[in-house]
């Protein structure tokens, strides 16, 4: 599933190439995707528009379109956002019909399969938007104005962790009171949006902080941990183009190289790096740890990643004596 890095990616390859192109003609060919609108009303929404541009808010890719209205796309398990130039050869409906796949003669995987396009967008420079997504989960919402969008956002994306928004202050106040595993925390959207199943990992393991830990138990030196942690994570899986370890492909169908730099991620049965760094036990270092919270798989080094005890709770005064609790 693609998480801040990857989507993050797609916006940055698809901005510079969209920016300033008019939408000729639009096809939902889904209607899952745009529910509960209906398919038609979305394609007159957008058509004749240009697209101003492409930012992103969590997992969101937001279309700006002409005139105030923004199509807020989230690609889900496996949607993909395809580019194909004019000079690629064929036309949709015949590559439709023979089953080739996009991109000339790279090999991709079924994700950019035609067979799975959900929509398409003809720009005025002869090039088309394609959304293609097996699972089908993905969804597009036109939006019609700023304030529509904000109300749309507001319930489902919280803080942006590249922005100045994310300091260790911010994250305590969310995690304070909180019993939730840190690992379910971190992959709450409304809290510190972007962050899913890889980047939760990574981050943790960064942070030295073991992913069963109370969200509420940590310190101001845990959150500060936390916030470095996200970041790099982040920041490593946006400077390796995003992972690829199952559908997600970027904006020109290639592979993320992320998924070759997890520290624990996927690694169940291999050293940690790092204790291995360090030299802990002799050389022999403890490994890498799969363990399920939330129905996620995660994964941890048991050895360094800390788990935080509950802290106490403060006890009410009653009559100038501490209150026993049950
Ligand atoms: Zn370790």
């Amino acid at each position: 599933m693609p998480e801040l890095p990857e989507v993050e990616t797609i916006r940055r390859q698809l901005a510079p190439e969209v920016r300033g192109l008019r939408i000729l003609d639009a096809e939902v060919l889904d209607e899952r995707l745009t529910r509960p609108e209906p398919p038609s009303r979305v394609e007159r929404g957008i058509v004749g528009r240009e697209i101003e541009d492409v930012d992103r808010r969590g997992k969101y890719l937001l279309l700006r379109l002409e005139g105030g209205a923004t199509m807020a796309l989230h690609l889900r398990m496996t949607g993909n956002v395809l580019l194909r130039r004019p000079a690629d050869e064929g036309d949709v409906a015949d590559l439709m019909e023979t089953d080739p796949r996009l991109g000339g003669p790279r090999l991709y995987e079924s994700s950019s399969d035609l067979r799975h396009l959900r929509f398409r967008a003809d720009l005025d420079d002869g090039t088309e938007l394609l959304f293609t997504d097996v699972r089908r989960f993905g969804t597009a919402v036109l939006l019609p104005d700023r304030a529509a969008l904000d109300e749309y956002l507001a319930p489902r994306v919280g803080i942006e962790p590249l922005s100045a928004e994310l300091t260790p202050a911010a994250l305590g106040r969310m995690a304070a009171g909180r019993t939730t595993p840190l690992k379910s925390f971190l992959l709450t959207q409304t809290g510190v949006a972007g962050i899913g199943n890889i980047y939760a990992d990574e981050a943790l393991h960064r942070a030295e902080l073991h992913p069963l830990s109370p969200a509420g138990s940590m310190k101001p030196e845990h959150c500060e941990a936390l916030v470095e942690g996200i970041v790099d994570a982040l920041e490593t899986g946006l400077a390796e183009g995003g992972a690829s370890i199952d559908d997600y492909r970027d904006a020109r169908g290639e592979r993320g190289s992320m998924q070759d730099e997890f520290l624990v991620h996927t690694r169940e049965g291999l050293p940690c790096p790092r204790c291995a760094s360090r030299g802990e036990r002799g050389g022999e270092a403890p490994k890498i740890e799969r363990i399920v919270v939330g129905g996620r798989s995660t994964y941890f080094c048991p050895h360094c990643q800390v788990k935080l005890r509950r802290r106490p709770r403060r006890r009410k005064r009653a009559g100038g004596r501490w209150k026993a609790t049950a």
